[in-house]
């Protein structure tokens, strides 16, 4: 095989490998992450929200306490104890055992991402149609691209998914003769436009999709991240069947541990906990056991209200700068909660023709059009707040409506 090149490799790809690009966000980072660079892109939470110091004592101890569980193999679905810590954490925003949560029904995953794998896995065939809300999560439409299926968007506005849109995207499906899998869609403080869906559009979206017979895919990473209000109950708060519940422990704990979840309809549980054996074995017995100890030992609850403060104020100072330094032509979503804002750009300017110039202004963002499977969002950006201190992410506005002013004078 000497002098084999990239090229050769082309014709042996599967077809599906096709369809997968690199992500916007992804080819970012290196540049984002040199330190004059103020990053509003991204979206890693402030893990130094955490108590550093007891979370390590306490992960030191599962080896030497646990030493012959914790570095072992474990089983495909999740440990007994972490999925019962799980239904408590769901507990916290309705989905508890009134709604029908039970451990039983809960399938540990690698992160978020793998439970989109999964259900990908499960539910995809190659050019499947799935519906997600426009924009959607970048991450999810790398697997549903990877699964070669057509993801069709659904407009929202600031009340999150407009159900005479999903109305109509139905009834286009049904005209074309296509079965559409699943609507993918992430209610609360939506990454990446922080959009909230409304207590009244909750339920017309659950009658819209109930009446269809269509599948819900609720992804619920940001939930528990709420500012000065409670969220709205999560869909699967609301009704037991037809809907997988995924979220994850990235943003209210750590990312680096890797663990979230599936709440799954039973019927659909053995067959993830068999494609995921098919994938991973098992999720790490280590990881489980941190998150499980973490649980039972340490005060999450008050964690989640440290993380819920220390946005809000980066929030508050990310909209107020916005206020202060923006053209007046630009527009931005106002979050109740997580992580993001979505910004507009004034008419004729290009969120990813300008990047560079941003990155020689030393500020990083993530263009639209990474959000969308369509091409859509080319004059808008995310701008992230949970990581950048207040004084950064004044600094970074600055910066970049410096940008923005000089793209409307040319
Ligand atoms: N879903 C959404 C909506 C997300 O924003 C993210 C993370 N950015 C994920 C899933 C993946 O979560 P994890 O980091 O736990 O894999």
């Amino acid at each position: 095989m000497t002098g084999t090149t990239l090229d050769d490799y082309t014709d042996r790809y599967a077809r599906r490998v096709r369809g997968m690009t690199a992500s916007e966000i992804r080819a970012l980072f290196a540049v984002a992450s040199r330190p004059e660079v103020v990053s509003l892109a991204g979206g890693a939470p402030f893990v130094g929200a955490l108590p550093l110091d007891a979370v390590g004592e306490m992960i030191g101890r599962l080896v030497s306490d646990h030493g012959p569980t914790t570095l072992q193999y474990g089983i495909g679905q999740g440990t007994p104890e972490l999925r019962e810590g799980i239904c408590e954490v769901m507990a916290l925003s309705g989905v508890d055992a009134g709604c029908g949560a039970s451990p039983d029904d809960v399938v540990v995953t690698v992160g978020g991402q793998q439970a989109l794998d999964l259900v990908a896995r499960l539910f995809l065939d190659p050019g499947d149609v799935v519906f997600a809300e426009g924009p959607t999560y970048v991450g999810a439409l790398g697997v549903f691209q990877a699964a070669q299926a057509q993801v069709r968007h659904v407009s929202m506005d600031d009340d999150g998914l407009v159900p005479a849109a999903l109305e109509e995207a139905i009834a286009a499906a049904a005209r074309a003769g296509q079965r559409v899998k699943f609507l993918y869609t992430i209610p609360t403080y939506q990454n990446p436009t922080g959009v909230t869906l409304s207590e009244a559009r909750r339920e017309q979206v659950l009658d819209i999709c109930e009446r269809a017979g269509l599948l819900i895919v609720e992804d619920d990473p940001y939930g528990q991240l709420g500012f000065e209000t409670e969220a709205p109950r999560p869909l699967r708060a609301r009704r037991r069947d037809g809907i997988l519940y995924l979220s994850t422990f990235s943003k209210t704990f750590a990312p680096g541990l890797r663990v979230g979840w599936i709440l799954a309809p039973h019927a659909v549980r053995d067959k993830l906990v068999i494609a995921s054996e098919a994938q991973i074995l098992c999720p790490s017995a280590f990881a489980q056991a941190a998150v499980s100890t973490y649980l039972r030992t340490m005060p999450w609850q008050e964690q989640l209200k440290t993380y819920r403060e220390v946005y809000q104020e980066r929030r508050d100072a990310l909209l107020e700068a916005l206020l202060e330094l923006m053209p007046p032509e630009m527009t931005w979503t106002r979050p109740g909660g997580g992580l993001f804002v979505w910004a507009t750009l004034p008419a004729g300017i290009d969120a990813k023709a300008m990047m560079p110039r941003a990155i020689a202004a030393k500020v990083a963002y993530v263009p639209g059009v990474g959000f969308y499977a369509d091409g859509s969002g080319a004059g808008n950006l995310r701008l992230n707040f949970s990581f950048p201190t207040p004084e950064r992410i004044r600094e970074g506005v600055r910066r970049l409506g410096g940008v923005i002013e000089q793209d409307l004078a040319t």
